[in-house]
């Protein structure tokens, strides 16, 4: 594709240098697992977020469980998770032998309904977990006060807006990931903060959690050789975390160039009327992990056509949760999930990334144009 979805070497070269000698350094010391580069990057992007424990892990599906096993969620507890989502969200509570019980989302933020949490808890629900889907929050403060009205765990899934903030209403500003009970997050190379592999994180603000996630994450052992709990083996290596340290530095201006960005797609395509542009939430800030449209009908052509001019664009997601195989004889539904499954058949991303050029915007959306004139 002449015009890719993201553009990953672009980013790198930019930071090539402090990139290149923080892998050396490594390289230099061969402390590949646990070095200074994880623990300093642990206490960095703590104090980014304003989170009082971090928890390096290998990827945000491990994270996602970890969180879970250090919760002590048992076979056949509840868990709330909405349907349009990431499959690893709800994979990891069936992995568990918990029962993902299916939530609908709005169709205009694409996030967690709120009307929809009540209806779907039971005597065996124990925990919500939000996504911050797309880059914006999920309605926290709400999805905060049903939880513990009902004692229910959160578990914030933050693999795709980190750095994102939340506003309350009483004006107090929160990293999302620092909200819920735990907080969750993937550095998998195309999240908005990425390594270059495998990479994960979780936060928390409770002391003993921390603890009990620490030893999740290194075979349920406080002390080495001896084993508490059942754990995992899961770790954020030396050379992640280094990249990591460097990235970091980058975020906030990374956060500003999608959203500037998203800015100019939203200006570009206000008056074109055969696709729906998606909405800013007004208690988040949104860090643009996806610029994503929607098409009643149309979208696979849109998509064939925007490739027939070199534009990559992407579906996420193509099915919803509730219809995937996986989770067809585990899942739970108390209530209707159109939003999602109408969503699944609607939504195209369009090129979001740190290097995108207002140029090449332009290309895009004047592609978008030409469709939407001969199609309508
Ligand atoms: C990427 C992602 C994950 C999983 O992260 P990995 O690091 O790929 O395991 C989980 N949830 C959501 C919403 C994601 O986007």
């Amino acid at each position: 594709m002449k015009i890719p979805i993201l553009d990953l070497k672009g980013q790198y070269l930019k930071i090539k240098s402090d990139i290149d000698s923080s892998i050396q350094n490594v390289l230099d010391n061969t402390n590949f697992i646990n070095g200074p580069d994880v623990h300093s990057f642990e206490k960095n992007i703590g104090n980014y977020l304003q989170s009082e424990h971090v928890i390096g892990c290998a990827n945000g599906t491990d994270a996602l469980q970890i969180a879970m096993m250090a919760l002590n969620l048992k076979p056949g507890d509840e868990v709330i998770v909405p349907a349009f989502t990431y499959a690893a969200t709800a994979e990891v509570v069936g992995l568990l032998g918990l029962v993902p019980v299916f939530v609908d989302v709005d169709e205009n933020n694409f996030n967690i309904k709120i009307e929809d949490i009540e209806p779907s808890i039971s005597d065996k629900t124990k925990a919500i977990v939000p996504v911050h889907l797309f880059g914006q929050a999920a309605p926290m403060e709400q999805i905060m006060e049903i939880a513990n009205r009902h004692n229910l765990y959160v578990i914030e899934d933050n693999a795709q807006a980190l750095g994102a903030k939340y506003t309350y209403s009483n004006g107090t500003v929160k990293s999302l990931g620092t909200i819920g009970h735990i907080g969750c997050t993937s550095f998998f190379p195309t999240k908005n903060l990425g390594c270059y592999g495998d990479g994960g994180a979780i936060f928390t603000q409770n002391k003993e959690l921390a603890q009990r996630i620490r030893m999740v994450t290194d075979h349920g052992q406080k002390v080495k050789y001896y084993h508490d709990i059942i754990g995992c083996n899961s770790r954020l290596d030396s050379i992640q975390a280094a990249i990591l340290n460097v990235k970091l530095t980058q975020l906030d201006n990374y956060s500003k160039h999608r959203y500037d960005a998203a800015a100019i797609y939203k200006e570009l395509l206000k008056d074109v009327n055969c696709i729906t542009l998606p909405e800013e939430v007004s208690y988040s800030t949104h860090v643009y992990h996806q610029f994503t449209i929607r098409l009643d009908h149309k979208r696979d052509e849109l998509k064939e056509f925007l490739a027939s001019k070199s534009i990559a664009s992407m579906t996420y997601y193509p099915l919803s949760l509730n219809n995937q195989k996986a989770f067809s004889s585990i899942a739970k539904i108390r209530v209707p999930l159109d939003n999602s499954e109408r969503l699944a058949s609607q939504v195209l991303s369009l090129p979001m990334h740190t290097e995108l050029t207002k140029e090449v915007q332009i290309e895009v959306c004047n592609a978008i144009k030409e469709f939407c004139n001969e199609k309508n």
